[in-house]
């Protein structure tokens, strides 16, 4: 192999350097040496910034972006393996919210302002409540997507289909076991308990039930739950209990929603 001085020595005099002074480039912000390459031969030659990082960070900044993929789509899959949601809720979001009373108008304005505020201040719960049938539900999902979007965690449970599912399923041959669910709604940035207060099939043992959303709404304090039912005030805290009640009312949005029957309405004939 030929020595690096004699490669040097055989291109020295093909080209000549000139400096054209300093400059801020504006693509790193680092200060560069201008140059220009002159060359004498058949050599390529041009301006040049020596020590411009504008390369560097063009990767540094593509790593970042890719992490960040990445991490979306585990908070995506997480959501996906462990929310218990009905088919026709799955793609709901605020774009799919179909407006028809100003009580929807009302409720759709403070779900957004929910998710605009999420994260600026002390965690606040939301409650969704009215009539069945009125899109509190599809409010629910569509926070929880779009903080989804914002890259908190999130998952949603139907209160009635969680309880159901950790007394037949999780203890017994499931890939999800009930400690896993269980932690994964403890720590999440936000959990929607969908239809809170409402019966679930194990109904005979009311005490186990509310003491299982105990277990996780007590484990949420100073975290945003968000709620949704068709009980009043009275009837939900007989229903959950007066702890889970006192839980749920910590920094307590209340949205009621009224009127026409949304998943009727979507039907037309
Ligand atoms: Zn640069």
């Amino acid at each position: 192999m030929e020595p690096i001085g004699s490669v040097l020595q055989r291109y020295a005099g093909l080209f000549e350097i000139r400096e054209l002074g300093q400059e801020l480039c504006n693509g790193c912000g680092v200060t560069v040496r201008l140059v220009e390459v002159i060359p004498k031969g058949s050599l390529p030659g041009g301006r040049f910034k020596l020590g411009c990082r504008c390369e560097e960070l063009r990767i540094v900044r593509e790593i970042m972006a890719e992490n960040k993929r990445r991490h979306t789509e585990r908070i995506r899959a997480l959501f996906d393996r462990l929310s218990l949601i009905s088919p026709s809720l799955k793609n709901a979001r605020f774009e799919t919210f179909r407006v028809e009373t100003d009580s929807q108008r009302q409720a759709l304005a403070a779900a957004k302002a929910y998710v605009e505020r999420f994260g600026t201040g002390p965690a606040e719960n939301m409650l969704f409540v009215g009539p069945y049938g009125t899109g509190k539900s599809h409010l629910a999902v569509s926070v929880v997507r779009a903080l989804i979007d914002r890259e908190y965690t999130g998952i949603f449970a139907s209160v009635p289909d969680l309880l159901t599912k950790i007394k037949a399923t999780y203890n017994r041959r499931s890939d999800v076991s009930e400690d896993d669910v269980l932690e994964a709604l403890r720590t999440v940035d936000v959990l929607v308990l969908d239809d809170i207060g409402a019966e679930y099939s194990g109904n005979a043992d009311e005490s186990w039930a509310e003491s299982k959303i105990f277990e996780v709404m007590n484990a949420r304090q100073g975290m945003a739950t968000v709620y949704t039912t068709n009980l009043n005030g009275e009837q939900l805290q007989a229903k959950i209990g007066a702890r889970n009640f006192s839980r749920m009312c910590e920094g307590l949005v209340v949205v009621k929603l009224s009127g026409r029957d949304y998943r009727r309405t979507k039907i037309k004939f």
